[in-house]
Order: structure tokens, then C-alpha cells, then sequence
């Protein structure tokens, strides 16, 4: 598929697939326009009650069936393309880009998927055992269905595989950290390299020109310092835990907590695990992760939601002020992702009371959610800031495009 006549690499898509322990995400992109021409969803794989979603021509296609493995969601997954389409011969498929969680010290960019690639994902499940595997099983079994295009793997750890040292490594034992692959690896990577590429594309500017903060705040959270294109600083360590308050991760915690809630509340090293993956965050402190019935909360006067608010915007505020620091000059802070592009309260919080830094945010521009990239300060402020919408998939596309030479 790659001996593809010019007008076919005018038009030629990727598919991008984002298989997680329980779920496979995907988009067929066509990378020149950016768009999603299908996109869908197969859930709850290996219970008895499957779920698939299909998005394409509109038009929204559903399946409750049993999906007992990756294989069978991948098979059900272009039946539908078959039936409701869009073609995939016609799509001229010339790439599938695979989204990998963990790259570790050894993937500094995406590469085309063979037994070498395999190998080290495997080697790198220990860092991300939730991950890794299904990376690698949806791998798999797509090669199998697709075997006549190329396979490309994408790491969320690529864009800071190249932190200077002092911050990626870890104040600990080195050999021990050494032996381990203790060290902070970042996460979220596509987006934070997508969106800083982006800004530098809207403000007309050379992105070698550019002091950036960068805040993807979803559910998962993560902010990164830019310098000239280049990633300084994440605030994601050796895995996704680590750093901002998420919905429901605990983001930053004295270590010794752990040592705490084992020795004395008889807590397993899972249940510990489980307790600041899944139920910590704003979800542990107020009940709910989703950022709209967190404000619903406060404005009814819940104090446990307020708290969970002024945690999360106090974290965040800190990493800003941090990350100015470590950049020196600061040219722009732009907010992503789901609670980044939708909330205009903690947009507006967090940067509140930063003018003496040259941050300031213009109220009538921050209004509302942000589907467009947006300009959210006033004109003439020192730091420009901004709103950008993330794609991760469109960046998957495009690396995927990039390294098979289509
Ligand atoms: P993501 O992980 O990027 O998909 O972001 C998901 C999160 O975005 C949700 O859990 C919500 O907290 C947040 N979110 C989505 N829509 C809105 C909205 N309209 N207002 C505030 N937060 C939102």
C-alpha cells in the first residue's frame, strides 16, 4: 500500500488505535486535513457483555455483544467498517499508528513495529503494567488483521525522553535506580509536543523561539515546560501518578504515606495502588471526578468539593510558578484537554493574581469552552495565553505518516 500513486497520498489515512486492558480506542485520520473520518469505541472486552460504538458519515452505529478478546474486538471493529464503512481499500490505509504508553530510556520517537520493537515493549511492561501489555496485544493482533501495512508505535514518553538529568532522575540510591529504571519518564508526550508545535504555528512564531508551559488537564493531568521546541520539565514521573492533581490520581504525595497506610492501616501494596490511582484526586476528596459536577457541588456549598477544587488549582498554581522559574522567560502558559478546554473557571482561577509575573487572562475571552484555539489574554500582556484543543490522535497520524515515508 505504500507504492501509492500521488493523488492516493493526497488522500491517504492512517489508522490510529489506542488499545487499553479493557477497551480499544480508534480513528481512521486522513493527516493533510486533520479529520476524523470514523472513530469508535469497543468497551468492556473479556466480560460477558461487550460494547461497541462506531462513528462514521454521521452517522453512530452500536453493538452489545460478547468481545472476549482484543482479536475479536479488532475482527468486529472492521466488520463495521465493512458494513457502515468507510471502505478501508478506498481510505487508502498506509499506516496504522499504535499509541504506546511506555517507551521508557530507549524510544525517543516513533518506529516502525518489528520483533526488536515487540521485545521492548514487553521489556518495558514493569513500568507500565497497566498499559504496556494491551499497547502490545493491540499490536498484535492488528498486524494480524492488517498485515499488508506498515505498523507504527508511538510513545507518550518520547517528547521527554530527553529531560536534562537533573530533572529526570529521581535523588535516590543511583545503582538501585540504575538497575530499575527508576527514573521519571513523563507522560502524555504526543499532546504536550502536539500542542506546543501548534502554538508556535498560530502566533506565527518559530517554535525555537518560544519559552512554553503547557497544562493538559483531563482526567489525567500533566503540565510540561518547553524551551525552543524542547521538553525541560513534566510534572508525570516514572509513571502517570506523579505531579498535578488528576481526577483520580493523587498527583504528588510524600512517599512515606505508602509506608504508612502498610505498616499501620493493613493496606495492601494493590490496595495502596489502587487507592491513589483510582480513588484519590478530586474524586477522593470530594466524591466526583468530572470537573461539571464538581462546580455543581461547590455552588450548592459542598465543602468537601470546595476543598477538592482549591487542592487541585493550588497544585497546579505551584507548577506554574516552578516552571517559570526553571524557563527563565515565560512567553506562553496554553491550557488543553478536557477540563483545559472546557473550564473556564480554573482557567481563570489558577492564573488569577499573576499579573506581577506578566500572566494576566482577559475575563471576556475566557468564556465558555474553547473548541478553536483561542487567545484567552489581553492584547499586549507579557505572556500570552492560550487555549489550544489537543489531538492525539491527528499527532499519532502524523508521526505514523512521517516514519512510513507516505
Ligand atoms: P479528557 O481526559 O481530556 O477527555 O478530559 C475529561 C475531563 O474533562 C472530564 O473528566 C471533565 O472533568 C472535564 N470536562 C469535560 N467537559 C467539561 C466541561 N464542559 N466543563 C468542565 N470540565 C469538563
Amino acid at each position: 500500500m505504500s507504492t501509492s500513486t500521488p493523488s492516493e497520498q493526497h488522500h491517504a489515512s492512517v489508522l490510529v488505535i489506542n488499545s487499553g486492558s479493557s477497551s480499544i480506542k480508534y480513528q481512521l485520520v486522513t493527516p493533510h486535513d486533520g479529520a476524523a473520518v470514523a472513530s469508535g469505541l469497543v468497551e468492556r472486552i473479556g466480560e460477558t457483555a461487550g460494547a461497541v460504538k462506531h462513528v462514521a458519515h454521521g452517522t453512530t452505529t452500536r453493538r452489545e455483544v460478547p468481545v472476549p478478546d482484543h482479536g475479536a474486538g479488532l475482527r468486529i471493529v472492521l466488520g463495521l467498517f465493512e458494513e457502515v464503512g468507510p471502505d478501508l481499500q478506498d481510505a487508502h490505509v498506509v499506516a496504522v499508528g499504535h499509541r504506546v504508553v511506555q517507551g521508557g530510556d530507549r524510544f525517543d520517537g516513533p518506529v516502525l513495529v518489528d520483533a526488536a520493537v515487540e521485545h521492548a515493549i514487553e521489556e518495558l511492561s514493569p513500568l507500565a503494567p497497566l498499559h504496556n501489555p494491551p499497547n502490545l496485544t493491540g499490536i498484535r493482533v492488528g498486524q494480524a488483521l492488517l498485515p499488508d501495512v506498515p505498523h507504527v508505535a508511538v510513545f507518550d514518553t518520547a517528547f521527554f525522553r530527553h529531560l536534562p538529568d537533573a530533572a529526570a532522575t529521581y535523588a535516590i540510591d543511583a545503582d538501585v535506580a540504575a538497575r530499575y529504571g527508576v527514573r521519571r519518564y513523563g507522560a502524555h508526550g504526543t499532546s504536550h509536543q502536539y500542542v506546543s508545535r501548534q502554538v508556535a504555528q498560530i502566533l506565527g512564531r518559530p517554535v525555537e523561539d518560544l519559552h512554553q508551559i503547557v497544562l493538559h488537564l483531563g482526567n489525567g493531568a500533566s503540565a510540561s515546560a518547553v524551551r525552543g521546541g524542547v521538553a525541560v520539565e513534566t510534572s508525570m514521573g516514572m509513571t502517570p501518578l506523579e505531579g498535578l492533581v488528576m481526577g483520580t490520581r493523587s498527583g504528588d504525595i510524600d512517599p512515606a504515606v505508602v509506608f504508612h497506610l502498610y505498616r499501620n492501616a493493613g493496606m495492601s501494596v494493590d490496595e495502596i495502588d489502587d487507592l491513589l490511582n483510582r480513588r484519590s484526586g478530586i474524586k477522593g476528596l470530594s466524591g466526583e471526578n468530572d470537573f461539571r459536577a464538581l462546580h455543581d457541588l461547590v455552588a450548592a456549598g459542598d465543602a468537601g468539593a470546595r476543598l477538592a477544587l482549591d487542592v487541585y488549582l493550588h497544585r497546579l498554581r505551584k507548577y506554574i510558578g516552578a516552571y517559570h522559574a526553571v524557563l527563565g522567560r515565560l512567553d506562553v502558559i496554553t491550557f488543553t484537554a478536557g477540563v483545559g478546554e472546557n473550564d473556564d473557571i480554573v482557567r481563570a482561577s489558577v492564573l488569577a493574581g499573576l499579573e506581577p509575573l506578566g500572566i494576566e487572562v482577559d475575563a471576556a475571552r475566557n468564556d465558555g469552552r474553547k473548541s478553536e484555539p483561542t487567545v484567552i489574554s489581553p492584547d499586549g500582556a507579557r505572556v500570552t495565553v492560550l487555549v489550544v484543543p489537543t489531538n492525539e490522535e491527528l499527532a499519532i497520524a502524523r508521526q505514523a505518516i512521517e516514519v512510513v515515508g507516505a
